[in-house]
């Protein structure tokens, strides 16, 4: 069968961290979702177009989509070039990887173009030289869930990539992204540079619960295991509501949550739909009482991450 000269991609919104997983934890979400056009030409590069109005970096170099695909040509023997349209479905610093999505997005069209020649590891590996232009560091947390879809657990970076993924049970999520800005820096610089064994302990005993909830679909033990007691009580003056949201939403049904990477994005797990839009509601009410302007998602967890839906 010839390659296609052309495909179009859908690529999903991921939280990271989902809780007590800082750096390590990922979920890929059913929406909202970018959109890549790509097409393969004969000249060699990159070019980028965009079909939104979020004003994105059209040099490769400078858009997180362009430096994963130049880090994929890069393992490319044959003269082959790409041009991409993307439609940002996601927006940029929304704290539900917008910039992953887009790297993810880009290679696994690539690779589809390529004749499907890399692994899912491998593209996670380009994807994450584009995750480095965004955050100034190679990390796959939320790339990882972008591209292999469901739940996703980084078990190292060094020596060598290690990723498992694993099915993720029913889940309806819940998203609320109050239109504050967090810089990155900022939410970095709040993080502790030790952490008192005590709470390390609770914490490695959540991830542990959290990663059995979801093997075996116990909606107890997720509920009872997504708290962090290291990452979020630091960045929780960076986003003033959280803890109000918190309480209603757990008040409306919900099992559990947090913040979305590195935020400003908060995000609750729900068993079923009408909960987690109870759920949706309830984190909505928080920010329209405190004057912030806000944006809400619900959906279910995508079992597969970034995929071809056209040619
Ligand atoms: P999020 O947490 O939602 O992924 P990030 O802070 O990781 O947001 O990434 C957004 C940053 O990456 C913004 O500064 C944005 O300008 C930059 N960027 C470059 N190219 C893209 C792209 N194709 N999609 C999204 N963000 C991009």
């Amino acid at each position: 069968m010839p390659l296609p000269d052309s495909v179009l991609v859908h690529a999903p919104a991921t939280l990271s961290n989902l809780g007590c997983g800082f750096d390590v934890f990922g979920l890929a979400l059913a929406a909202p979702y970018d959109t890549i056009r790509l097409r393969r030409t004969g000249a060699p590069g990159v070019r980028i177009r965009h079909l939104d109005a979020y004003n994105l970096p059209t040099d490769p170099a400078r858009n997180v989509a362009g430096v994963a695909l130049l880090a994929l040509l890069a393992a490319v023997p044959e003269a082959v070039g790409f041009e991409m349209e993307i439609t940002k479905g996601i927006k940029p610093g929304s704290g539900v990887g917008s910039s992953a999505a887009s790297a993810a997005g880009a290679v696994v069209a690539a690779n589809a173009l390529l004749g499907n020649r890399f692994s899912q590891l491998e593209l996670v590996e380009f994807a994450m030289a584009g995750e480095a232009l965004a955050s100034g560091a190679r990390h796959a947390d939320n790339v990882a869930p972008a591209i292999f879809g469901g739940f996703t657990v980084v078990r190292a970076l060094e020596p060598a990539t290690d990723i498992v993924a694993l099915p993720a049970p029913t889940l309806w999520v819940a998203v609320v992204h109050p239109q504050i800005e967090i810089k990155t820096k900022d939410a970095r610089q709040v993080l502790p540079a030790a952490v008192p064994l005590g709470l390390a302990v609770r914490q490695w005993a959540n991830v542990a619960g959290l990663v059995a909830g979801f093997l075996t679909a116990d909606y107890g033990l997720i509920s009872r295991s997504l708290d962090d007691y290291i990452v979020e009580p630091a960045r929780a003056p960076l986003i003033p509501g959280l803890a109000e949201a918190r309480r209603r939403a757990l008040a409306a049904g919900a099992l559990g949550g947090g913040i979305s990477g590195s935020g400003p994005s908060i995000f609750m797990l729900n068993r079923d739909e009408p909960t987690a839009h109870a759920v949706a509601a309830a984190l909505g009410s928080v920010f329209a009482e405190l004057g912030i302007e806000f944006n809400l998602y619900v959906g279910t967890v995508a079992p597969e991450g970034a995929r071809v839906v056209a040619e």
